[in-house]
């Protein structure tokens, strides 16, 4: 973390000229406000004012003045600026209201209260994101899917252009503070996942905001597109963002307990309980998307029903194989499409949860549930994440914790966003539609 002084020596050494401020709205959209490296002193003294009214999810319009206050600790140098004449630079802000309080519908705030009561119960967060992501063509017009190369999982090709698109990411990423344990080629025709190593879960919400918005520049710069869509290609695998856990007490990892057949603590069990028990309501945030659910599906290795399990992709939450100090579990429910600010609070309310309350997970399911017939499913107990947004909205509406979790303000925006989705939605008539009824009726 630099200080005040070694940041504007940075930023005279290398000649910043403008400073972006960067912020996320309630759907996990970077906003920014470009400054000129001159105001800084005035931006770190009293903050930057915008209109919270024209922020998605923010403030209403009689009230709508907020202020942007720099997190010091999240100052970096765009990689690609040095390419061009201009040098710029990025700060993380948080938000607050012209009074100094800080404004409680801010994605960071929300999560930053659920670390706080982590903290008062003893424990930190750490979390380790799995993003996935797809490379397509930039086509006419900008929408199509065609993919970028032919490869498959792992796979490695003389002429995989993809391969030198991942190193460019990989570099830019580094050279803003990444640590990156692994690259590779996903599934899908076209799509990607490079790994970076986990860490606080603040620090980590902002390097999924980073990962987004470095991997998307980089790649246009290529003649590509980058998309973080969750299943863009019908028939082949969707993107997700698989949530490595662990608590910390202290130096000790939490989860860990070599004297129990997996090896986890109770505690780590109690957490999968919580998250078991909120999991429909967490799809509100962690699948915000009409699109999100149709990654939700058998098949793909993505998760479609309620268990847990030891090393089963199917599952919704897996124990990876790590013990000791990486003792973790994987939620592997959130796509790519979620705020990440509110997907890793909602997490930790829901673990805190099954904490609190000592919630039982029961046993492991080390089935392939994607194989398991409704009656087996039915006789093991074993619920179906909601299929659609709708459903999960619903989820979300009879979930007190959760709601509490996010704040009153953030869940009316929240269930007021996704409604007008889901009606736009259902108001369309799809090519789907038309294909299959046109000459049939
Ligand atoms: N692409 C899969 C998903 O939708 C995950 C594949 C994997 O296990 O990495 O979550
Ligand atoms: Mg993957
Ligand atoms: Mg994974």
């Amino acid at each position: 973390m630099y200080s005040q002084e070694q940041m504007l020596k940075i930023i005279q050494e290398k000649n910043v000229e403008f400073l972006r401020l960067q912020f996320t709205d309630i759907s996990g959209i970077v906003k920014n406000v470009a400054i000129p490296a001159t105001q800084m002193g005035k931006a770190l003294k009293s903050g930057i004012s915008f209109d919270g009214s024209s922020i998605e999810g923010f403030a209403r319009i009689q009230e709508s003045d907020m202020v942007l206050r720099p997190d010091l600790s999240t100052f970096s140098l765009l990689p690609w600026s040095t390419k061009d004449d201009v040098n710029e630079a990025r700060l993380i802000c948080d938000v607050h209201l012209p009074n100094g309080l800080p404004f409680e519908g801010a994605p960071r705030r929300v999560l930053y209260r659920q670390l706080e009561r982590a903290k008062e119960m003893g424990f930190k967060m750490n979390v380790g994101p799995e993003l996935e992501f797809f490379l397509f063509e930039k086509g006419n017009g900008g929408s199509a899917t065609t993919p970028h190369d032919f490869g498959g999982y792992f796979d490695l090709g003389p002429v995989d252009l993809a391969e030198d698109v991942r190193r460019e990411i990989t570099r830019a990423l580094i050279k803003m503070g990444f640590t990156i344990e692994a690259s590779h080629h996903e599934v899908a025709r076209g799509q990607h996942e490079i790994d970076f190593v986990y860490d606080d879960a603040i620090k980590n919400a902002d390097k999924v905001v980073t990962f987004k918005y470095v991997t998307k520049t980089i790649a246009m710069r290529q003649g590509l597109r980058a998309t973080f869509m969750p299943k863009p290609v019908y028939g082949a695998a969707g993107s997700g963002m698989h949530v490595n856990i662990s608590l910390f007490r202290g130096l000790e990892n939490a989860f860990y307990d070599p004297e129990t057949p997996l090896n986890i603590s109770d505690l780590a069990r109690f957490f999968v309980g919580g998250l078991i028990e909120h999991a429909s309501a967490i799809t509100a945030i962690a699948n915000p998307l009409i699109n999100s659910y149709k990654r939700l599906v058998s098949g793909f290795e993505a998760p479609v029903y309620i268990t847990w399990s030891g090393p089963n992709r199917s599952s919704l939450i897996r124990i990876p194989s790590g013990r000791g100090l990486s003792t973790r579990l994987e939620f592997r429910s959130p796509d790519t499409s979620c705020n990440p600010y509110l997907t890793f609070a909602v997490i930790l309310a829901a673990g805190l949860d099954g904490i609190k309350r000592g919630i039982d997970p029961g046993d492991p399911v080390d089935l392939n549930v994607y194989h398991l017939t409704a009656a087996e499913r039915k006789s093991l107990g074993i619920q179906t994440l909601p299929s659609n947004l709708k459903e999960a909205l619903d989820h979300l509406e009879g979930d007190k914790v959760i709601r509490e979790a996010l704040g009153e303000h953030v869940y009316e925006n929240v269930m007021r966003l996704g409604m007008l989705e889901w009606e736009e939605y259902n108001k369309f008539v799809h090519p789907w539609e038309i294909d299959r009824y046109i000459n049939t009726y």
